[in-house]
């Protein structure tokens, strides 16, 4: 058996969708389970329904309904427009209509309630991905696979912290083998939705952006299958983000500790999540190209890569973070400093991704500015504190890092050529990366200019393309 997760530009029209299914079938002998997100763009279109509903703008929500409609509608038209599959046409096109006019209702009562809470916003983006495997499942029907739907939400179950919900992995675990492997068993095509699951008592959750990775590995785990399949539309982890370094290259094999770090840093490739469940029962996992198929992708395993070479295997970085310096000369090195400085931000729910302290103060970096004026206004009470924006956490991974000398000594050097200012450093937390923080306006140069240092004149050594 194997998972085979495809993200939302593999899915995202008719084309798409056909060749997701050329590439399912090509592994029928395996035994897939297909998970799907939403057509690209989907999940942006249904949030931004739901709070411009909620803002009152009820004529731009219903127009952008319409839109959804009509996107879907054309899709399935172009899908089944032989007339020998107007069947699937029909029965695709009522449930996308029924499901619309429940979305036009919700929001037209977010427009008169004037108010969104998490639980209905993951009520609006759950329908994404009900479309885009809805679409996928009669395609296979209609190639005359014994293809089904299973509503992901009767597996998948999470606790009630809505648009970001945890799994219950126990409960999971035995549906995902109660429903999942008796169809898989009967050599169906079974298809499910990523990122959205359910309360136990019936309530629907999503479980954070991006989260179909999370789900793809979750199901892949329960069912401790041979290969867990990340299909999207890169060639597979790259040495850095393409969008900022189109030259990046192809890694050919990393470990689980490396993609975990790279994912956590911001890689959006693959969910920060994922790894953690594939970890858990060492299932390999392929990040792979649905535009290319014939590509080898990316291969994640507990092994490290053969070659000792390869000393940095890829960059990755996180944007909109915030740097928090807290001084308090008179407290510091009073014991219990820290633990007070992280109870403030334990209790407030909020994690701190990078750490670094001196003698006279702690600075830290935190990814979002949710619930930041509590925390100020708390530290405030014992120390002084700065707060600065549009800062980037930058990070250098790779296992071989540990066992070579000098690894830092040319990340800041090729840093300092480039004119990039170094911020807050830390090293050593694990032994894997290189975690530092710049200002956003230089991520670029810094980008380019480390993977200078790191990759334009290295050879493959069996790990880059
Ligand atoms: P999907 O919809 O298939 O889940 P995502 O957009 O979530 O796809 O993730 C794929 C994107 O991740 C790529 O198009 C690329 O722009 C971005 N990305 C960022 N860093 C990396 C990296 N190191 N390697 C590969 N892709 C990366
Ligand atoms: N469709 C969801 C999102 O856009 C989940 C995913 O694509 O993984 O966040
Ligand atoms: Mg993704």
């Amino acid at each position: 058996m194997i998972v085979m997760k495809f993200g939302g530009t593999s899915v995202q029209d008719a084309v798409a969708i056909r060749n997701v299914a050329n590439i399912v079938l090509r592994e029928r002998e395996r035994f897939p389970l297909v998970v799907v997100s939403a057509c690209a763009g989907v999940t942006n279109a249904l949030l931004g329904i739901a709070r411009k509903s909620a803002e009152g703008n009820l004529q731009e929500a219903l127009a952008a309904v319409a839109a959804l409609r009509q996107r879907h509608f054309a899709i399935a038209g172009e899908l089944f427009k032989d007339g020998r599959r107007q069947s699937s046409r029909e029965l695709a096109q009522e449930t996308i209509d029924r499901d619309c006019c429940e979305l036009e209702k919700l929001a037209q009562s977010l427009a008169v309630l004037k108010e969104l809470t998490p639980r209905t916003l993951d009520q609006c983006a759950a329908f994404g991905e009900q479309w885009s495997s809805l679409l996928l499942t009669h395609e296979l029907l209609q190639r005359g696979c014994e293809a089904c739907l299973v509503d992901a939400r009767a597996v998948l179950f999470t606790g009630n912290e809505f648009t970001r919900a945890t799994p219950l992995f126990d409960l999971t675990d035995a549906k995902a083998k109660e429903i999942f492997l008796p169809l898989l068993q009967q050599r169906k095509l079974v298809v499910t939705q990523g990122f959205i699951g359910a309360t136990p008592d019936g309530l629907t959750t999503t479980i954070g952006r991006g989260g179909s990775d999370y789900s793809a590995a979750i199901f892949g785990a329960a069912l401790e299958v041979e290969e867990i399949q990340i299909w999207t539309d890169v060639d597979g982890v790259l040495t850095a983000d393409p969008s900022i370094l189109p030259e990046a290259r192809r890694i050919k094999q990393m470990t689980f500790n490396e993609a975990a770090e790279l994912a956590y840093f911001g890689a959006k490739v693959l969910h920060p999540s994922t790894i953690l469940p594939a970890i858990q029962k060492n299932i390999p996992v392929r990040v792979l190209n649905s535009k290319r198929p014939e590509g080898r992708g990316t291969l994640i395993t507990s092994a490290p890569a053969a070659s000792s070479q390869c000393i940095v295997k890829s960059i990755a970085y996180k944007e909109r973070i915030t740097v928090i310096a807290v001084q308090s000369s008179r407290m510091l090195m009073a014991h219990g400093f820290l633990a007070r400085l992280f109870e403030i931000f334990a209790a407030h729910q909020k994690s701190i991704d990078v750490i670094a302290t001196s003698e006279v103060g702690v600075s830290l970096t935190v990814d979002n500015a949710d619930n930041l004026e509590a925390i100020l206004a708390e530290l405030r009470r014992f120390a002084d504190v700065r707060v600065e924006h549009n800062k980037a956490v930058f990070c250098v991974v790779g296992e071989n890092m540990k066992s070579t000398r000098g690894v830092a000594a040319r990340v800041f050097a090729a840093l300092d050529r480039a004119g990039v200012n170094v911020e807050l450093i830390a090293h050593g937390g694990s032994e894997i990366n290189l975690t530092f923080v710049i200002s956003e306006a230089q991520i670029a140069a810094a980008v380019k200019c480390l993977h200078d240092e790191f990759f334009s004149n290295v050879e493959g050594n069996g790990v880059f393309e």
